[in-house]
């Protein structure tokens, strides 16, 4: 009876999964790219989303995402999400195919020392804080400007800045996030004109989670990062 039992349960997600997945996927216009995030959950059940043609997936933590990265299939792109301390930084350095979430110059430091090291150019996106709560991390706009505009960043040739990322306050006001979204889109069309006007490279805006991933997309988002819709709550 338990056998059973699990075995339907297995059926289920996988089901629950490829049907979150694909419904998900219909809703997104071709310039929009969906991070799966997979945080807390086993490698068994990212290999369901794998199984169904998924081959992006986020997580926060540096330290969960070494070991599901060397266990799962090598042709996984990796994006880091979460808040990344330098001292992680190295854990992820050699493979990280995207970092959304970089909120400091002494962060972005590390990340292009680890680059050096590693040998190769690592992707990256300025988090910007757009929500009113004041416990999310990112950099303001001006901040922003002052890493770009400093001497370090200047010389650094193993990051490559591809765009903003902003997280919307925790809301279920959809008015609150949208004014928030096209805050940080604005940020992005300002500093791409400043500083990056010729660089097509710079073209993410990472923006939009379960709850408000439509939302993200009619303000500009490039790139949604869905976790609980795909995989159910943690
Ligand atoms: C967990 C997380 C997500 C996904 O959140 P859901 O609400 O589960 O979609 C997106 N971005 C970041 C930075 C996260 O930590």
């Amino acid at each position: 009876m338990n056998v059973y039992f699990c075995m339907d349960y297995q059926k289920d997600l996988t089901m629950a999964i490829e049907d979150n997945l694909h419904n998900i996927k219909t809703e997104l216009p071709d310039s929009v790219k969906l991070v799966a995030v997979s945080k807390t959950h086993a490698p068994e059940i990212i290999m369901k989303a794998y199984v169904a043609g998924h081959k992006i997936f986020g997580e926060s933590k540096a330290q969960e995402l070494l070991p599901k990265y060397e266990i799962l299939p090598k042709d996984i792109q990796w994006h880091m999400v979460g808040h990344l301390q330098s001292n992680k930084v190295k854990f992820i350095a050699p493979f990280v195919a995207l970092i959304h979430s970089v909120d400091s110059l002494k962060l972005l430091k590390v990340i292009n020392k680890e680059g050096r090291k590693n040998n190769r150019v690592i992707p990256c996106l300025l988090q910007i804080h757009i929500a009113r709560e004041s416990s999310k991390f990112g950099l303001s706009y001006e901040e922003c400007c002052e890493l770009l505009e400093s001497e370090a960043y200047t010389n650094m040739e193993h990051v490559s800045i591809h765009g903003l990322m902003g997280m919307a306050t925790f809301t279920e006001n959809h008015q609150q996030v949208r004014e928030e979204f096209r805050a940080l889109k604005n940020y992005f069309d300002q500093i791409k004109n400043k500083y990056f006007i010729n660089q097509e490279s710079f073209s993410q805006i990472s923006m939009g989670m379960s709850d408000d991933y439509l939302v993200g997309i009619e303000e500009g988002s490039t790139l949604v990062r869905i976790g609980s819709a795909i995989f159910g709550s943690r």
